[in-house]
């Protein structure tokens, strides 16, 4: 506000000082004298109409410099939702990793892009066990310490995913066969390490089966996954918790 009546008083003095200017330079032209009345005149006039003037021209850019301002961070705060909302829809609720539909989506691009890498078809086991003995909640639990431990054991570049109850998916973009079965049996050892507990404090043991193929340049992904996923099944064969590839 202090912004505004100083930008006005300004106008008002220059207007002033113009007027005048103006008076002294024709009136005496005319054959007139600058004086008494004609004098306050000259000096009134142009306060009496730059002060509403100004200050309604200064007040109403004021008003659209905040209004301006306030558009700029609405559109950036909708810029931010509208990302963390795609973000979110990629992603599964209760594990955090991809959905199915972001997971495959991913696969597809990189089987277009010609990487190679190790696909991991895992699956816990027995898991219905576990929510009939422990509780749907503690089956929950067990999802998100699993979800978390794939994350937190695989690269930026990998793809983690949820591809439906319990079980996940993992690419392990560029990985040699070696290092696919490595990382397998890291994480199958991992999930046997986790300690989750009952809401009695009964220790809740985990295990999971892993199916893994390796996908070489250009590979089909639905034909990678069902050749992973015949994998797992030979895996829950030979007794669980255990790796095939
Ligand atoms: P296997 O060792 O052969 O894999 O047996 P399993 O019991 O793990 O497999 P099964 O397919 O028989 O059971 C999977 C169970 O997972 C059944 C379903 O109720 C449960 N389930 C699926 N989604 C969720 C979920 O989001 N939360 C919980 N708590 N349970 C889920
Ligand atoms: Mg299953
Ligand atoms: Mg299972």
């Amino acid at each position: 506000m202090y912004g505004i009546l100083g930008k006005t008083l300004a106008v008002a003095v220059l207007s002033v000082l113009a007027s005048l200017a103006i008076s002294f330079a024709f009136v005496p032209m005319l054959g007139g004298r600058v004086a008494g009345a004609g004098l306050v005149m000259t000096i009134a006039c142009p306060i009496a109409i730059s002060i509403p003037a100004s200050f309604l021209h200064f007040y109403q850019s004021e008003k659209l410099h905040l209004a301006h301002a306030a558009l700029g961070r609405t559109t950036r705060e909708l810029a931010d939702a509208y990302a963390r909302l795609q973000e979110q829809a990629r992603r599964d609720a209760l594990t955090g990793v991809l959905n199915r539909a972001a997971f495959m989506a991913g696969l597809d691009a990189e089987a277009r892009a010609g990487t190679h890498g190790g696909l991991l078809f895992l699956d816990i086991d027995h898991f219905k066990a576990i929510n009939d003995r422990f509780g749907h909640a503690a089956g929950d639990a067990a999802l998100a310490r699993v979800g978390a431990l794939l994350s937190s054991l695989a690269r930026d570049a990998d793809l983690v995913g949820r591809l439906g109850g319990e079980e996940f998916g993992l690419f392990l973009r560029e990985a040699s066969p070696e290092r696919m079965l490595d990382h397998s049996q890291a994480i199958r050892e991992a999930v046997e390490a986790i300690d989750l507990r009952a809401p009695d404090g009964t220790p809740v043991a985990l295990g999971i089966s892993i199916g893994a193929f390796h996908c070489p340049p250009r590979f089909a992904p639905a034909e990678a996954l069902a050749a992973a996923d015949r994998n797992l099944y030979r895996a829950k064969a030979m007794g669980r918790n255990t790796v095939v590839a």
